[in-house]
């Protein structure tokens, strides 16, 4: 019990050691890339699983290079007159489509045709499921000055999430588009978009700031239309919760802290029926009626022309058309089917569960392979896991965290197990060779000491000694003292011959009071010398028996040497024994 909670308290140290390394350092910013690219790749291997399926109500009217060039050739100028736009708005309507989106900005431009210009504002009179595009920039206002957005552009927002910072999202600057235009309808969104650091378009922002108001996404707008349309939901006030989802009727959007919605995605290009618009453009000059079904579409115009440059990278495709982000944005608002991250928090806690369960396993099963192999199985678990929540729930959670957490316990548990596990060696080893009291080596080490010693002298042909030592009259001692100082006195007796010889010399507890000393390397005269110089040493020194008194003893020497003495251990040890029973018998406190 006490080893499991010196373990934990073990590993906690270096948990927190790691952690606190990792967040003095830009590991956290690290471990956030690896968590995108590990969503990259979730989405990839989803969109390839072909489950989910993007909305065949959703048309792209595609300007792509062919559209391009037979634009200038035909028309000899780019952008495409604004009075053609009004003529394909009218081919498409007389369908009845749900709505029209333009991914475009419709700016003054020297070619505008004032004639021109005025038939496609005029169409945003005439029909209220049309939409367009303006976008925010920062744009030195010494270069451009800020025009000033109509109230009816903006929307109300509350938002009571604490984590959502709408900063990245605000902007000083607003390229208008033709006045007119903004007279004429209020379906006008903005379509400035939100990066991560390594480029990679995740998110889309719901609202944007300018001026101290919320300007809402083109996307978003278009979506709410046709909300509105179909269920009849046309909200004065967005309200964000304080669990960062925005509450759209029914529908909850996820909102992440920079104020981008997550994308979940379809497919790589090419997910949504495209037309060219020089087709569409054919057709309506051949007057060819129904050569497109347009009844109850979504239908979006946008480039896709490689020389137009509105080209971004998604998690599951390199190139992507700008136009195609905005119909999954619409896709997922529709189908409301936006990736919602799981809490913090509950990330944290599943790392923990797991991370404790791999330390369990690490410290109780011996075996690296089974617990290594244990550590893949329930990461990989784990990774599934997130895997599948993603699929049918939408819900992003992560998985670099929990992993890196995994990661540290399974070390460090290893690291603290060894530590724990050589100590305890060590701690054995000294239990089962020494003597408690004394703090010397015991019988048990002594035979196995006097066992190599004359194995060794034997092979290198060199001498070893042994000193036996006893107490004298330490029966009578205990009897006048007592026990404890009896024990007192043993045991400084012990610290005084550990004192008195070599660090290679063995001091060991023969038994009851009687001490030993093995000599490697040792003649008899020399350590006759050393037996005689200790007998004075404990003669002459005043012992302490407890807080108040102090006596002196004596103690009586043998010595016996290999190999004039014996040559096994117990001839050498009877030998050292007869001597030490001689300086008794002599009148004891000295050296026989
Ligand atoms: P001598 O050796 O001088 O002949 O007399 P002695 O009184 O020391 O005789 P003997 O060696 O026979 O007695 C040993 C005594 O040492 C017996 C016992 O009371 C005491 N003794 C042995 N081990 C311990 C111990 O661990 N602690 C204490 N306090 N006394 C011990
Ligand atoms: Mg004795
Ligand atoms: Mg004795």
């Amino acid at each position: 019990m006490l080893k499991k909670i010196m373990y934990s308290l073990w590993i906690a140290v270096f948990v927190l050691f790691v952690f606190y390394t990792a967040k003095s350092t830009n590991f956290n910013t690290f471990l956030d890339a690896v968590e995108n690219k590990t969503f990259d790749l979730r989405q990839s291997i989803i969109v390839n699983s072909d489950y989910k399926k993007a909305n065949k109500n959703i048309i792209i009217i595609a300007i792509d290079d062919a559209s391009y060039e037979y634009i200038l050739e035909k028309y000899g100028e780019w952008p495409l007159p604004r009075d053609i736009y009004a003529k394909i708005i009218d081919y498409i309507e007389a369908q009845h489509p749900k709505s029209i989106a333009f991914d475009l900005m419709f700016v003054k431009s020297l070619r505008s045709k004032p004639g021109a210009d005025a038939a496609l504002a005029e169409t945003f009179k005439k029909y209220n499921n049309i939409y367009t595009a303006m976008n925010l920039d920062n744009q030195s206002v010494e270069v451009r000055k800020p025009i000033e957005l109509p109230t009816k552009l903006s929307v109300k927002v509350t938002n009571y999430s604490k984590n959502i910072d709408f900063d990245s999202l605000s902007f000083l600057n607003c390229r208008s588009i033709l006045p007119e235009i903004i007279k004429n309808t209020t379906n006008i969104g903005m379509i400035n978009v939100s990066r991560a650091e390594d480029g990679i378009l995740r998110k889309m922002p719901i609202f944007v700031k300018y001026q101290g108001k919320f300007y809402p996404q083109l996307a978003f707008k278009v979506g709410l239309g046709l909300i509105k349309q179909e269920e009849g939901y046309n909200p004065q006030e967005f309200i964000i919760d304080r669990n960062s989802n925005l509450i759209l009727n029914n529908r909850k959007i996820y909102i992440d802290k920079d104020g981008g919605a997550i994308l979940n995605w379809y497919g790589p290009t090419g997910t949504y029926l495209q037309i060219p618009l020089y087709r569409l453009i054919k057709a309506i000059e051949s007057g060819e009626k129904f050569s497109y079904n347009f009844s109850n579409k979504i239908v979006y115009f946008g480039t896709t022309a490689s020389s137009l440059f509105d080209i971004k990278t998604i998690p599951v495709a390199k190139i992507y058309p700008g136009v195609e982000v905005q119909a999954t944005y619409v896709n997922n608002l529709l189908d409301n089917n936006f990736i919602a991250k799981v809490d913090k928090l509950i990330t944290v806690f599943l790392g923990i569960i797991l991370a404790a369960l791999i330390g369990y396993l690490v410290i109780n099963i011996d075996s690296a392979a089974i617990v290594t192999l244990s550590f893949v199985s329930i990461y990989s678990l784990y990774i599934l896991f997130a895997y599948f929540i993603m699929k049918y729930h939408n819900l992003w959670i992560g998985i670099v965290y929990p992993l890196m957490l995994g990661i540290i316990i399974f070390i460090s548990a290893f690291v603290v197990k060894y530590i724990i596990k050589s100590r305890d060696f060590e701690q054995q080893y000294l239990l089962a060779t020494t003597d408690g009291l004394t703090e010397l080596y015991n019988h048990r080490y002594f035979q196995e000491q006097m066992k190599m010693q004359v194995e060794q002298s034997k092979r290198y042909d060199v001498p070893f000694s042994l000193i036996i030592i006893d107490i004298d009259f330490f029966k009578k001692f205990n009897d006048t003292f007592g026990h404890q100082a009896g024990d007192a006195v043993l045991h400084q007796v012990a610290q005084l011959l550990k004192q008195s010889v070599r660090a290679t010399d063995i001091v060991c507890r023969y038994g009851g009071e009687e001490m030993s000393i093995i000599l490697p390397n040792t003649s008899k005269d020399v350590s006759v010398s050393t037996a005689e110089k200790i007998c004075k040493r404990v003669a002459s020194k005043r012992f302490r028996l407890n807080n108040y008194q102090e006596s002196n003893v004596t103690i009586s020497l043998g010595v016996a040497s290999f190999p004039e003495d014996g040559q096994t251990p117990s001839e050498i040890i009877d030998a050292a024994d007869k001597r030490l029973y001689q300086s008794k018998h002599d009148g004891r406190n000295r050296v026989t």
